[in-house]
């Protein structure tokens, strides 16, 4: 048994803050977390760690989102605020 385990890591939530400490080999740290990518308007790319609540609410966001710019580039003849 080792005295020393310096195999975990600090997983905190970007949005909640909510921590974890993981094995690095658990399964939580890809079932319970996710790295979102993400680029706003004007292309800049960054990247969040989200737990698994946050990481739901992030969903509907990003999908909706999706429809919206699809709705947009699909209909040329709106001014993209119709739903
Ligand atoms: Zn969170």
């Amino acid at each position: 048994m080792m005295a020393i385990n310096e195999n975990f890591q600090k997983m905190t939530c970007d949005r909640c803050q909510r921590t974890a400490f993981l094995e690095k080999t658990d399964p939580r740290v890809s079932n319970e977390w996710s790295q979102i990518k993400r680029m706003n308007y004007d292309s800049k790319p960054a990247s969040y760690l989200l737990c698994s609540d946050c990481k739901k609410l992030a969903t509907q966001i990003l999908v909706k989102h999706d429809s919206e710019w699809n709705t947009f580039m699909n209909n040329a003849a709106t001014n993209g605020s119709e739903a």
